[in-house]
């Protein structure tokens, strides 16, 4: 058993936390955000996250896992100190690092014990060591024994804790290998195979491993848009090509594009990165101008088939990045809603949970209570994100509450001929076999 204490209580840091609690370990859960704090100490998560709230209540009841706004306290006897806080886009695309540099600057004025820091934000090549560097300017003529480690997060959200539990790999860098060692005890219960590598390539797998999924993303988008113009179906073409196992069937998914908290940021971050050690990322470059032009290219379907969009009123299903989660930062969803207020579009939408994110930030959209009330009265409807309660919708009683049958499939979900036969205009992304 170790004691372990998590800095940030987000998607990683509360997955982590808790996750390392049930693996038998004490830890102490830690953020700056009070209201958070208080509302775990209550047991109501911050996120949705499924089956977070019960493996949290599970391990608060037996004594191993705590939530604290106290740097001191969370600090005290903590063998590692976890860095799970965030890494927004800066203005230039860059990993914003201030809050890695708070927890780190805090971490060095208040341990007065050896301890290993572990840093799983996402952070550029080199961060390591600059958090190295802060703490032990921070913490000089005190002698503190320290040693930090990278230890890259691969979780994804909606399967969050499975991921962790049975992750595919743990990788971990450091320039001393007894920590990276020491790391690694916490994870060998977990038989999933251990990476230790120096930091810098640590820091490099994080983002190489999101920059190629993104890049899957949209290669099979940039094929969307040919099958769409060749009469050829991309959902067959993705299914045909995931059978080679050198290629595989993850990822290959076309839609309005990939978003989150990840891969956006991560692959601007990439490119940033690239740029400023003078290095050209053209495929970056790419991946992303690709995945623009999908949340666009819907936009121009829409407008393409209703006339204009001025005064339309257009229903979106779902708002959240993906489904199984309330997170919507870059979500497709957001930038085409965007997109079609700035034709004069009136929105409305819904999502299973993501309502309560969306509305602080869509205060002009209409947030229906269900799939129905978008419907009703809507000239066309987007899915833009494919939760299981948007597959297998009354489609019959959709068409009587509609003013035009207009269904743009964001996420090639629905049975093109199915919705065609009940009388509906029906646009998929690269589906264009069934377009003919
Ligand atoms: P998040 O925004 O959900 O949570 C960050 C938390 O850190 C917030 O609760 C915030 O209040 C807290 N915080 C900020 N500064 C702090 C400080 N100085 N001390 C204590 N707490 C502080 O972020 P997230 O989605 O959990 O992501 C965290 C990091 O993990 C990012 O670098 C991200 O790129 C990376 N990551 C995220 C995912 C994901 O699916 N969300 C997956 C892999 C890696």
């Amino acid at each position: 058993m170790s004691k372990i204490c998590v800095v940030g209580t987000g998607y990683v840091g509360l997955v982590t936390g808790t996750c390392f609690a049930d693996l038998g370990n004490r830890v102490t859960c830690l953020d700056i955000d009070e209201n958070r704090i208080n509302n775990l100490k209550q047991g109501v998560m911050p996120i949705y996250e499924p089956g977070l709230e019960q493996l949290v209540a599970q391990n608060v009841r037996a004594g191993r896992l705590e939530f604290t706004t106290d740097f001191k306290e969370a600090l005290k006897g903590a063998e590692f100190a976890f860095i799970a806080v965030g890494t927004p886009s800066g203005v230039d695309g860059e990993a914003d690092l201030q809050y890695v540099r708070a927890a780190a600057e805090m971490i060095a004025d208040l341990v007065d014990h050896p301890i290993v820091v572990v840093n799983k934000s996402t952070v550029p090549v080199g961060t390591g060591d600059w958090v190295a560097d802060i703490i032990k300017k921070r913490s000089s003529g005190r002698d503190l024994q320290f040693n930090v480690v990278s230890n890259p997060e691969f979780l994804r959200e909606g399967s969050a804790i499975n991921d962790f539990m049975n992750a595919d790999r743990v990788v971990l860098g450091s320039t001393n290998r007894e920590a990276a060692n020491k790391v690694a005890q916490l994870y060998l219960i977990l038989r999933c195979p251990i990476l230790i590598t120096d930091l810098r390539t640590a820091e490099m797998i994080k983002y190489a491993s999101n920059a190629f999924l993104a890049t899957k993303i949209s290669f099979i988008n940039e094929i969307a848009g040919m099958c769409e113009e060749l009469g050829a179906d991309v959902n067959e073409v993705a299914v045909g090509m995931g059978y080679d196992k050198r290629i595989g069937q993850a990822f290959l998914v076309a839609g309005l594009g990939g978003g989150g908290s990840c891969f956006p940021k991560d692959v601007k971050a990439l490119a940033h990165m690239a740029v400023l050690h003078g290095t050209h990322p053209q495929l970056l470059q790419a991946v992303m101008d690709i995945n623009r032009t999908q949340r666009r290219r819907a936009v121009y379907q829409l407008r393409k088939q209703l006339g204009s969009l001025d005064e339309k009123v257009i229903g979106i299903l779902g708002l959240s990045f993906k489904p199984n989660t309330d997170d919507i930062r870059e979500a497709p969803s957001l930038e085409v809603i965007h997109l079609l207020q700035n034709e004069g579009a009136i929105v409305r939408a819904y999502d299973q949970q993501a309502m309560e994110n969306a509305a602080g930030m869509l205060t002009k959209v209409n947030l229906c209570k269900d799939p129905y009330e978008v419907a009703d009265g809507a000239d066309a409807l987007l899915l833009a994100t494919e939760w299981n309660e948007f597959k297998q919708l009354d489609f019959v009683r959709i068409k009587g509450l509609m003013r035009e049958p207009v269904l743009m499939d964001g996420r090639n979900t629905w049975d093109p001929e199915y919705l065609r036969s009940l009388g509906f205009t029906y646009f998929g992304v690269g589906r264009g076999k069934t377009t003919r």
